[in-house]
């Protein structure tokens, strides 16, 4: 069968692999039929993943029918139309214990520290196949995954609907975060120096947005938030100055969110944050949501549609990146199909 892998940074091949067959463990045989290339898959191609290994099948946004089953499987089937969980873990760790195997001492993350998705057939647990609703499409289906990051995010902020959300960056994952926020508050403020994103986001429900390219970024948001800053902040922007800047705008006894993967170091201080008791919490992946973001679906809360800008079979892969690098403003999410 024929996967995608990058055997180094910058080294994109499609490759012939053997099937995989199922063992104890992974004991159901996917049949890919939709994967979605991420942010982060752009990352592990061009080097900039700090926490990818090499040679990598990537993808982790992964669509698929149930081809086989082994013995004991009892909760899916033949036939079964899954998105499978990104996310092992050992089960046994500090993290695993107290119910975060998200941030397992030994997680291994489908795509980054193991094989994922871009492959024809991946072999998984049955605890780690969700079963999707016939009301979404296959390709649809991959933005099931970042919306399970954006839950994790929201349940990391402990968010409420008393809350004053501050979500930095309106880019792909802000505006999954903005999608889930919704359903939770209403005084949502987006931040991004595009405008464009910016009238998405206006459109998607946020109630005030600021451009902090052209306006006063720290102004706007105590104006936003009758002169005491938020209670919550996300910062799905990630870049250098957001962790100072989410620190200086968030209110006393606020939450600010951290998603980035950046290793570069960023300079805040100790003031700002214990003088208003700040609680400053990473995100990471997600803890079981995709039971979440299947029930949101189902009780027709949550509208996958739309997102999905092209499609190229996986023999294309090298094209499909290249297109993502050309930074055409017509991209919103690539899907990778099975069908060649
Ligand atoms: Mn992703």
């Amino acid at each position: 069968m024929k996967a995608v892998q990058i055997v180094k940074p910058e080294q994109l091949e499609i490759i012939e692999v053997e099937k995989p067959v199922l063992d104890t463990k992974n004991n159901v045989l996917v049949k890919m039929t939709a994967a979605g290339i991420c942010g982060s898959d752009v990352g592990i191609y061009h080097g900039t993943n700090a926490a990818a290994t090499y040679p990598r099948i990537i993808g982790h946004e992964m669509v698929g029918v149930v081809a086989e089953i082994g013995s004991d499987v009892t909760h899916v089937k033949v036939g079964d139309r899954v998105i499978v969980n990104q996310v092992t873990s050992c089960g046994t760790c500090y993290p695993c214990r107290k119910n975060r195997g998200n941030v397992c001492d030994h997680l291994a993350a489908r795509g980054v520290h193991i094989d994922g998705g871009f492959r024809e057939f991946i072999a998984v647990s049955e605890s780690d196949c969700y079963i999707l609703p016939d009301s979404i499409s296959d390709q649809d289906a991959v933005m099931i995954e970042p919306t399970t990051i954006a839950i994790q995010s929201c349940s990391r902020a402990g968010l409420e609907q008393d809350d004053m959300l501050l979500l930095y960056g309106a880019g792909a994952l802000g505006s999954s975060i903005l999608r889930i926020a919704r359903q939770m508050c209403d005084h949502i403020i987006v931040a991004d120096i595009m405008d464009d994103k910016l009238e998405e986001a206006k459109a998607a429900g946020a109630k005030y947005t600021i451009n902090t390219a052209k306006e006063n970024f720290l102004e706007k948001v105590l104006e936003y938030t009758h002169g005491r800053g938020a209670t919550v902040s996300i910062d799905a922007a990630c870049v250098k100055d957001s962790l100072l800047n989410l620190l200086k705008a968030t209110g006393n006894a606020g939450r600010v969110v951290t998603m980035g993967f950046s290793t570069a170091p960023t300079v805040v201080n100790q003031f700002l944050i214990t003088s208003k008791e700040l609680e400053v919490r990473g995100s990471r992946l997600q803890n079981k949501m995709f039971g979440k973001a299947i029930e949101l679906i189902k009780a027709g809360k949550l509208d996958l549609s739309g997102s999905i800008s092209h499609t190229y079979p996986l023999i294309k892969a090298q094209e499909a990146f290249d297109f993502i690098d050309s930074k055409d403003p017509s991209i919103r999410k690539i899907v990778l199909t099975f069908d060649f």
